[in-house]
């Protein structure tokens, strides 16, 4: 297994001071999650998004630097990178410039430069997705597009 210096779910660091908080598999080994995400071979929080991880350690940040925005860009960017919100899928990155809607009651949206069926094999696909360090949560849809 590979040896993480942070836990995988809500990148808390495992430095010699937080050793302690490495969970533990069923068979005794170390887990990659920390005993606050993790615990017995199964999350605590199961249905705990990428989002919600950010937003319980953004107060922590906040504390420390007195900065909320850079707080959680900061968690933003080390939160998406852990296995737990990449594992189940390929981490997709693109530049797309965001464009406005004119169906419907309007909104934006971007281009997913890629065949959404052939990669998921359905027409519908959750993301996590971040826009310049923005995190958002959402969903990618097939439409048609006239040229
Ligand atoms: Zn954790």
């Amino acid at each position: 297994m590979e040896n993480y210096l942070q836990c995988q779910s809500c990148g808390m660091t495992f430095d010699e001071q937080h050793k302690q908080f490495i969970a533990k598999e069923k068979n005794g080994s170390d887990s990659i999650y920390c005993t606050y995400c993790y615990k017995s071979g199964a999350f605590i929080a199961p249905n705990a998004t990428m989002q919600d991880m950010i937003e319980i350690a953004v107060p922590h940040f906040t504390r420390k630097t007195g900065d909320e925005e850079a707080a959680r860009k900061y968690m933003t960017e080390v939160v998406s990178g852990l296995s737990r919100w990449t594992a189940k899928g390929k981490t997709y990155e693109y530049d797309a410039v965001i464009q406005s809607s004119d169906i419907g009651k309007g909104g934006a949206y971007v281009v997913f430069p890629y065949n959404i069926r052939e990669e998921f094999g359905k027409g519908r696909v959750q993301v996590h997705a971040t826009f310049d360090g923005e995190p958002y949560v959402g969903s990618i849809v097939n439409i048609c597009r006239r040229p």
